[in-house]
């Protein structure tokens, strides 16, 4: 499984566990502290948004936790579950 986030990198992960930066997306600006929450499986959590401090650019975070081995988009038939 995999962590995917929306304005920030991720720093580590278990499980789902996730230790993450907040970044700015418009002007690449990385805050130097982790921050740490939990993103329950096969869903979305926001995290805190923020206001960068390099652009002001409000930034909102999210992180969505996926399985990486079932693509969204390419369907090869139906193995019904
Ligand atoms: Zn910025």
């Amino acid at each position: 499984m995999a962590i995917e986030v929306t304005g920030g990198i991720i720093v580590n992960e278990r499980g789902t566990v996730v230790t993450y930066r907040q970044k700015c997306e418009r002007c690449g600006y990385v805050y130097d502290y982790n921050k740490t929450t939990i993103v329950p499986a096969y869903s979305t959590r926001s995290a805190r948004n923020f206001t960068c401090p390099e652009c002001g650019n409000y930034q909102e975070v999210s992180l969505t936790h996926y399985n990486p081995t079932r693509q969204q988009g390419s369907h090869r038939g139906q193995q019904g579950q």
